[in-house]
């Protein structure tokens, strides 16, 4: 993380409570109200005000830091001044889970404006889309592939866009989606508002972020270290035995509402079924399954009619369910940065939170270079009966059917970035008729 300190700010402190400080328009702060916010987050203290002046934002903050409100409410503000009949703000994010959780929150926020928000993802009829853009929304968020799409129709007009937001901007570049960003970037007029958020500055985003930003207003929240709020631990397990401890887990701890990851699409499915099978309310989140299927299993885990979400990285990416007790790590991340953001999903909004990483003998590396990463210590927890044997030497890795969902090797041949917003891609073939000539592959 010594990277991120290039950006670090000096510190300010919340001086006062209230969202009254920040002169919001009567409407906007009726929809803080309705929400029940009553006092602003850090991020959003330190982001409102330079929002509100026009300034360009580097947030270096994770999902449930309440980063949302902190761009959406100064992006409200300027809106309600009049302006063009084109979208006059455009918000992009790597996932549909996640652009629908920043729609919605902005539609709770401009609950009692005349402001219209359109929200734009792949793997959904587009014909939708089409027609809420025809309603002339202020505000679009999108994921990139689709929102080039709708671009490229002529659909989508950008040259009105007053302000961008770029949101958990390392996973866009995770999931291969710069290159899809620069050509958005073209499209915009050159005299903007740019809001960037990212939980971790890889160096193609601080990249991005210096041809991006003039000047920015740089608020970092506690570099990439897990909430304080959090107690992980590390569980050694041998393979074969991760289901039992799994079980033994759930049962053995307070679990209310528990996020499970896997490494691989395959074994989230298997997973959840067998917790199913076993008696659990548990469904899997991954990328094989519909849009539909995939809405299905979040809205029936945040009403609670399941207790247990089994996910790969991707899907889960961003997904802000409050109240999740637990967060498992079932196979170990792929890289050290994606295990803040995975036990991110517990311990949110200041509630206490459990994470629980399971490691094998071929974990080793993975945890020497986490403990680096986050500068501490993940205590070892290990647990009568499912103890390693100290002497086993750490077996050749099984390459798991399906790709891990982790970032694409640079380079591989015919490599290029899956679009999660189902653009078509090229080489895949799309009839007149709109049916998919071939099944293209989609990334957990
Ligand atoms: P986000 O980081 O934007 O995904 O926000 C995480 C969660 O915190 C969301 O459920 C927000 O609705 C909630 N939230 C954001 N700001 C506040 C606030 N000032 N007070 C209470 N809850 C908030």
């Amino acid at each position: 993380m010594a990277e991120n300190k290039l950006y670090m700010s000096a510190s300010t402190s919340v001086t006062s409570t209230g969202f009254h400080q920040f002169g919001f328009n009567e409407s906007i702060v009726r929809g803080i109200g309705a929400l029940g916010f009553e006092t602003p987050r850090p991020i959003q203290s330190e982001t409102i005000p330079a929002g509100l002046d026009g300034r360009d934002v580097l947030g270096l903050a994770q999902t449930g830091t309440g980063k949302t409100a902190a761009f959406a409410l100064p992006i409200l503000q300027q809106l309600l001044t009049g302006g063009s009949n084109n979208p006059r703000a455009l918000v992009l994010a790597p996932t549909r889970e996640l652009a629908t959780q920043i729609a919605t929150e902005i539609n709770a926020l401009s609950k009692f404006t005349r402001l219209k928000v359109a929200t734009l993802y792949g793997g959904v009829s587009i014909r939708i889309q089409m027609n809420a853009l025809r309603k002339r929304p202020q505000i679009v968020v999108g994921c990139p592939g689709r929102v080039l799409d709708l671009l490229g129709q002529g659909i989508l007009r950008l040259r009105d866009v007053e302000t961008l937001v770029l949101d958990e901007a390392d996973h866009m570049f995770d999931m291969g989606f710069l290159p899809d960003i620069r050509k958005i970037l073209a499209a915009l007029p050159g005299q903007r508002q740019n809001l960037l958020f990212s939980a971790t500055m890889p160096k193609e985003i601080r990249a991005l972020a210096t041809d991006l930003l003039s000047n920015p207003k740089v608020v970092e929240l506690a570099d990439a270290a897990p909430a304080a709020t959090i107690d992980h631990a590390l569980y050694p397990v041998a393979e074969p035995k991760k289901r039992d401890l799994l079980e033994h887990v759930l049962a053995l701890e307070e679990c209310n509402s528990a996020i499970v990851f896997t490494r691989t699409k395959h074994r989230a499915k298997h997973l959840a079924t067998h917790l199913a099978n076993a008696g659990h309310r548990a469904v899997s989140l991954q990328g094989n399954m519909s849009q539909a299927q995939r809405d299905r299993a979040m809205s029936g885990f945040r009403a609670r009619r399941y207790d247990i979400l089994v996910a790969t990285d991707i899907a889960a990416r961003g997904i802000d369910v409050s109240g999740v007790s637990h967060v498992i790590n079932f196979d170990v991340p792929n890289t050290p940065e994606a295990y803040t953001h995975r036990i991110g999903r517990t311990g949110r909004a200041e509630l206490e939170g459990i994470a629980c990483t399971f490691i094998t003998t071929n974990d080793r590396g993975w945890v020497r270079d986490t403990e680096r990463m986050i500068g501490s210590r993940i205590p070892l927890r290990p647990i009568e009966g499912f103890k390693l044997d100290p002497n086993e030497k750490p077996a050749a890795r099984r390459q798991p059917r399906g790709r891990p969902n982790g970032p694409r090797p640079a380079g591989r041949p015919g490599g290029r970035p899956n679009d999660r917003s189902g653009r078509q891609q090229p080489g895949s073939r799309r009839d007149s008729a709109g049916t998919p000539g071939r099944k293209r592959k989609r990334r957990a």
